[in-house]
């Protein structure tokens, strides 16, 4: 079922605060709780859990190797609010590491060094504290299918949604992999 998805942007932009606020509380997760991320889902209007990738042996992939499992497997970072106020399918979240507090990224001094998802446009306050939720003992995963072809690019700051240089700079966070042009490489 697909959900209601307010045609006037204003009435979109108010809801986003609740999502806000979710995503917040989810980072929150007790001890014993199962924690989960969400991330907006187009195909219900609404925000939605985002699983953790995990390999054949159902261990978590480490933060540092998410952005190269995007061009192995049918993985993507979460999806931020943009899809929701833009009425798009699907905006990818970046993931890398905290370079820079404060400024436009909001990024806040406790998550420097860290592993973070953030709007790759710095526009809708998406945000997650992804080293959080890596080091939690419960952590809903799944595991992704493997592409039959990798993707390939030489340039490290590749991004599938539209990534530059210039958007690298703007979040203040680095793609940490140097993705290389070699799908036989090990
Ligand atoms: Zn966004």
């Amino acid at each position: 079922m697909v959900g209601w998805i307010p045609p006037v942007l204003k009435d979109r932009a108010e809801r986003l605060q609740e999502f806000s606020q979710r995503l917040n509380a989810c980072h929150d997760v007790g001890p014993n709780d199962t924690a989960f991320i969400l991330h907006y889902d187009s195909g219900v209007g609404d925000m939605r859990p985002y699983f953790w990738p995990s390999d054949e042996t159902d261990q978590r992939v480490k933060p540092p190797a998410l952005n190269s499992l995007r061009l192995t497997h049918l993985f993507k970072g979460p999806s931020c609010y943009c899809a929701w106020l833009q009425g798009g399918r699907y905006t990818e979240a970046k993931i890398g590491l905290a370079l820079r507090t404060g400024g436009p990224s909001g990024i806040s001094d406790a998550c420097l060094g860290q592993f973070v998802a953030i709007c790759a446009e710095q526009r809708c306050g998406y945000f997650v504290s992804l080293d959080k939720f890596y080091s939690h003992r419960r952590l809903a995963t799944r595991k992704y299918i493997k592409r039959k072809e990798p993707l390939r690019t030489l340039n490290p700051f590749h991004f599938v949604t539209g990534d530059t240089e210039d958007s690298v700079k703007r979040t203040g966070l680095r793609q940490v992999e140097v993705l290389r042009d070699d799908p036989q490489g090990t």
